[in-house]
């Protein structure tokens, strides 16, 4: 069997999801378990709607705008105008409603999840519907009755152990006999509260489900051909990549390349569950293959953030021993939840660059380092990293701008730097 995903993108329309379910028609041989995002930018106009419900503002205006959205799209996907999925999704929106009636009184990540959660929901249901109006063998399942999470709304931890008890109860025997389609993105309470996984989970979701029923291949369907060794939006020459081992998967997703959720890789490596990254605009393409995977000569590849901001934390007495001092520094980062991207030290000082510019929680740390060091900044810079750098990606990186910070590892090369002026 294998676990198919989903994202918003492949599922924004009514063209998109036919290109879904033609996908799903070609590959029905296979036992096939598939986990669907909320359609396009839902997720977005549903943390639009909670802010406003919890901030006593108008919701109706965001509400109907993604009533109408859905709506429009069964219409299309639906010639049969009695259909029962039209009160199907209506009543489901029924259901938002009734959040929206109350005041907001509970805990707002609580309510954050009962609301945003039912993009995907929503999206399911219409895809499982038109599949079986396209005559095939599907059924919607709610994957509430298998992930298990705490009650950390927002960002909810998974329980494994419980989480593959109730997969393997009965979905394997489903998935043999049905084309299963369920939610990416939202897990359950042990009080049977739903939760959702962080944005963007819906990969790990999928990687949940694949580590849990022991699935041959995952399978995540893009608008991209694959991986590619850097973003189009700041490279004009990109290359995908074939094969990726997990081990280099994760440490792109970690240095921030996006195309992956970070948490998705873990769970398929321990099972050595091979991660295919295709298109959904060209399914025919072989895409990339992530996986254990030794590449001799493995491709350059290029990580590029803006917006970074090169901390310098010097001692005010000149006695810096930086070992003394580390764990407090370090502390303050943790307090103030700021993450580090590349950091240095020397005799004198120690450097870090960390995401964000002229933002309170910046400002707060740069506050707090203060009061026992002397501390200097600078704003407005690029952080690139280069996994399997040589002197010429270097080079090619670093043409017309000024580096400020240089750091080498054996495989990865970290530049933080400035447009030269
Ligand atoms: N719909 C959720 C989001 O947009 C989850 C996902 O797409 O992975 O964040
Ligand atoms: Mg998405």
């Amino acid at each position: 069997m294998e676990v198919f995903k989903f994202g918003g993108a492949s599922v924004k329309d009514a063209n998109a999801i036919k290109n879904l379910s033609q996908i799903i028609k070609k590959n029905s041989e296979t036992p096939l378990l598939v986990v669907v995002s909320a359609m396009g930018k839902i997720t977005n106009k549903l943390e639009d709607l909670t802010k406003a419900y919890l901030k006593n503002e108008p919701t109706e205006p965001i509400f109907e705008e993604i009533k109408d959205y859905h709506f429009q799209i069964i219409n299309e996907l639906f010639t049969d105008k009695n259909h029962q999925i039209f009160n199907e999704i209506a009543n489901t929106f029924v259901e938002i409603d009734w959040i929206l009636e109350e005041s907001p009184i509970d805990n707002p990540n609580y309510i954050y999840d009962q609301i945003v959660s039912m993009g995907e929901i929503i999206s399911t249901k219409i895809i499982s519907a038109f599949l079986q109006y396209e005559n095939m063998n599907a059924v919607w399942v709610d994957a509430r009755n298998y992930i298990q999470t705490d009650n950390n709304y927002q960002e909810g931890n998974v329980n494994w152990e419980k989480t593959a008890q109730e997969i393997m109860k009965n979905l394997p025997q489903l998935i043999a006999k049905k084309i299963v389609i369920t939610q990416g993105f939202i897990g359950n309470t042990s009080e049977n509260f739903t939760t959702t996984l962080g944005r963007e989970g819906s990969d790990y979701s999928a990687a949940i489900f694949a580590s849990c029923l022991n699935a041959n291949a995952l399978t995540i369907w893009k608008d991209v051909p694959g991986v590619l060794n850097a973003d189009p939006k700041w490279f004009d020459e990109t290359e995908k990549i074939d094969y990726l081992s997990y081990y280099d998967a994760i440490e792109l997703a970690y240095y921030g390349a996006t195309v992956i959720h970070p948490k998705t890789i873990k769970p398929l490596q321990n099972k050595n569950i091979p991660l295919y990254v295709r298109s959904f605009i060209n399914p025919t393409e072989k895409g990339t293959k992530i996986g254990n995977i030794k590449n001799e000569t493995p491709t350059p590849c290029f990580i590029f953030k803006v917006n970074q901001t090169l901390i310098s934390i010097l001692p005010k007495d000149f006695s810096f021993i930086i070992e003394e001092n580390l764990s407090t520094i370090f502390n303050v980062f943790h307090q103030h939840k700021v993450k580090i991207n590349t950091m240095l030290n020397s005799a004198l000082s120690f450097s870090v660059s960390v995401d964000g510019e002229n933002d309170v929680k910046i400002q707060k740390l740069i506050d707090a380092l203060s009061k026992s060091y002397i501390v200097k900044y600078n704003q407005n810079l690029e952080l690139v990293t280069i996994r399997y750098y040589n002197q010429q990606t270097i080079n090619r990186v670093t043409e017309n701008k000024t580096v400020l910070l240089e750091v080498k590892s054996r495989h990865t090369c970290q530049i933080v730097m400035k447009n030269k002026n």
